[in-house]
Parts: C-alpha cells; sequence; structure tokens
C-alpha cells in the first residue's frame, strides 16, 4: 500500500506539545497494560483507555477515523491478528495469548501513536521470541531516525533485524509521519533499501510500526473490514513509537 501526503515540519515548541501527547499515550498503554489477564474483555481494555484519555481531557484519533468508522480509541489484535482489531465485550483474553494495543492522543491539536505487544499469563518461547524480534526491530528503526539519512536506512533496519532472524515483515502497513493528524508524510515502510526515500531533518516526527510475522508476509483482512490478520493463521506481533528527528539523536516521544 502507497500513498503521498503532506510532510509537516514541526517547530521546537510543536515537538514539545507532541512530547506531552505521548507522555500522556505511554500513561494510556501502560494503564491498558495493568488489564492484560485471562477473563479481561478487549472491551474492558478499552474502557481503561478512555477512562485516563478522558482525565487528561483528551480523545483518541482512532475513533471514527475511516470508513467504516472505526469504533473505538483503541485497537486490540490477539494472536494471529497483527493491526485494527476492534474492542468487543464478548471477546476475552486467555492465558498464553499475545496482545497488541496500540492507541493514540491527541493534545492541542497534535496526535502521538505508539503500540506495544504483550502476553497474558505465561505465554510459549515462541511468542516470546517473536515480541523480542519485534521490540528490536523497532529500536533498530529508532537507531536509523537521524538527519543526513533517509526513511529507508530506517525500513532496512527493520528488514534485515527481522529478516535475519527468520521472521517476515509485513507489506502492506507501514510506518508514517504524524503529528498533525495521524497520518502524515513520509511513509515509511517496514522493508526497502538503505539510502532510498526522504532525507531526516530535524523536525520530522515520524511513527516508527514494525509488524512481524511468523509464517509469511501475506495478510487479509476479516470482513469486520479492520482486524487485519496474518493469511495463514500464525502469531503476529506489533511495536510503535512516535519519533522526532532532531539536531543529535532521535527524540523518542511516546515514553513517560
Ligand atoms: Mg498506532
Ligand atoms: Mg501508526
Amino acid at each position: 500500500m502507497s500513498w503521498e501526503r503532506q510532510i509537516n515540519i514541526k517547530t521546537p515548541a510543536e515537538i514539545k506539545i507532541m512530547r506531552e501527547a505521548g507522555r500522556i499515550n505511554a500513561t494510556v498503554l501502560a494503564k491498558v497494560k495493568e488489564h492484560l489477564q485471562p477473563g479481561v474483555t478487549t472491551a474492558d481494555l478499552n474502557a481503561a483507555a478512555e477512562e485516563v484519555l478522558t482525565s487528561f481531557g483528551c480523545i483518541s484519533p482512532f475513533k471514527g477515523y475511516g470508513r467504516p468508522p472505526y469504533p473505538a480509541s483503541i485497537t486490540v489484535s490477539i494472536n494471529d491478528e497483527m493491526v485494527h482489531g476492534i474492542p468487543h465485550l464478548k471477546r476475552k483474553l486467555k492465558e498464553g495469548d499475545i496482545v497488541s494495543i496500540d492507541c493514540g492522543t491527541i493534545l492541542d491539536g497534535f496526535v502521538a501513536d505508539s503500540a506495544f505487544t504483550a502476553g497474558v499469563g505465561e505465554i510459549s518461547p515462541d511468542a516470546t521470541k517473536l515480541l523480542e524480534v519485534t521490540e528490536g526491530a523497532l529500536h533498530a528503526g529508532i537507531e536509523k531516525m537521524r538527519q543526513g539519512n533517509h526513511t529507508g536506512d530506517i525500513s532496512a533496519a527493520i528488514q534485515n533485524y527481522v529478516e535475519s532472524r527468520g521472521f517476515h515483515v509485513t507489506r502492506e502497513y507501514t510506518g508514517h509521519g504524524v503529528g498533525r493528524t495521524m497520518h502524515e508524510g513520509p511513509q515509511v515502510p517496514n522493508y526497502g533499501a538503505a539510502g532510498s526515500g526522504l532525507l531526516l531533518r530535524p523536525g520530522l516526527t515520524i511513527a516508527i510500526e514494525p509488524m512481524v510475522l511468523v509464517g509469511t508476509h501475506e495478510t487479509r483482512v476479516l470482513p469486520d473490514k479492520w482486524t487485519v490478520v496474518s493469511a495463514d493463521g500464525s502469531l503476529t506481533a506489533h511495536f510503535e513509537h512516535t519519533i522526532a528527528v532532531t539536531e543529535g539523536s532521535p527524540l523518542i516521544l511516546t515514553v513517560l
């Protein structure tokens, strides 16, 4: 999937607002993580997230997004579900599940976007490896977010990290610029050639989000028109941070 969108360079003052949005988003995700227990419904997780967002006077850009309008503030994607799972009153977490939680926060007109995947109770060694590789790929990508590099350096770092460990990266879903809206330019795929793409410069804010699959890179969308699953039913994982390119080291905005 490829698209062209406006690229917005942020001022230091705007990045400061995004850092606050990111801190709130991290607070939301930490609260949801506490609820990852067997028997908890995915609607309960959404309610926990909304309680935190409301306490800060914030909303998520997810609600009402797209066609059909996305109905919740977070996405909850379990096991073979890679991204965009819709919270449901009847969907309960089970021991051994791996659950990806994605959330956005809008503060004073700026968006932060972040996701993690974690286990419910004890998870298998294979699932543990998948989570480690996906989170490691996120940090391999972040490390390339330096002025003078190109977006392709981020993509290549993620792809190499994942594929050299025997896993697969999604082709259809990508990282993206973020800030004034949830999805701005540039698009940052999880695969690509080093040195290609947009030149990175201070003030760019990008959500880097490796989505990793065990079996093949192929996915499909469920009839609810949102939930993306691995085509072969094997496990998937997803980690994401919003990061600012600076004159020095990459600045991760979506941490506490
Ligand atoms: Mg996200
Ligand atoms: Mg994103």
